[in-house]
């Protein structure tokens, strides 16, 4: 299953890297396993996934613990961090997806033991319940964070609402491209090049719109 599953991700992944003419190399799987236990995570990694997700903190650290054996995993943080548990984990992944407060950023400068990768977190679409800065604080955030010498900012991530048309997804992500774009005019020099988005539903309409890490779960693990 997972295995038909993943084949069928990474065609649309090349079908839709091909209908604006980027390469599929420009894009890396991370496939979320939140919903998954060890031996299925497993199972990802021996099908030639790099690139695991999770979002909670204890469940990650005992993921991680019981594949030391696939010292190849980047290991990635998504959804909302709190700032108790930085120290339980910041200096065990490789990439943050959901930074969107100073606060939290002094809590990584203090406890990080080297550079964390982080991707800004913007609420493009607006909506009340969503986790992410404004766009219009992207520019002055991602200024400030020049200051912290633990942080690295590799872009920017967003979600689209969940029930948005593809129309709608588009415009969120475009919305994100644009100001991914208005941080390297300003900053030629930037490390904030990145785009995290897209998931199961809605990577295509993320990779047409130019993202370069998608997050993809469900759609893994897809029975029949
Ligand atoms: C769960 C989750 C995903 C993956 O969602 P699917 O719809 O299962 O692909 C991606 N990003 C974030 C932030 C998530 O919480």
């Amino acid at each position: 299953m997972i295995s038909e599953n993943l084949r069928e991700v990474r065609q649309e992944i090349q079908k839709s890297c091909a209908l604006v003419s980027s390469s599929p190399e420009q894009v890396t799987l991370v496939a979320v396993t939140k919903t998954v236990d060890l031996a299925t995570t497993i199972q990802l990694v021996q099908e030639g996934i790099v690139h695991l997700a999770e979002n909670r903190v204890d469940k990650f650290l005992l993921k991680k613990q019981a594949m030391v054996d696939f010292p190849q995993v980047n290991w990635h943080f998504i959804g909302n961090l709190q700032r108790r548990k930085v120290k339980s984990i910041v200096n065990e992944i490789d990439f943050l997806h959901s930074l969107d407060n100073l606060k939290l950023a002094a809590e990584i400068q203090k406890r990080a033991t080297s550079k964390l990768k982080c991707f800004v977190e913007v609420n493009v679409s607006g909506e009340a319940a969503k986790q992410g800065i404004p766009p219009t604080a992207v520019l002055d955030f991602v200024e400030e964070l020049a200051g912290y010498d633990k942080i690295e900012v590799v872009g920017l991530m967003t979600m689209a609402p969940q029930a948005a048309s593809p129309v709608e997804q588009q415009q969120v992500f475009q919305r994100l491209a644009a100001l991914r774009d208005e941080v390297v005019a300003k900053h030629p020099l930037t490390t904030c090049t990145q785009l995290s988005m897209g998931m199961s539903n809605d990577y295509q309409e993320a990779i047409k719109a130019g993202a370069t890490y998608v997050r993809i779960g469900s759609a893994l693990f897809r029975e029949g």
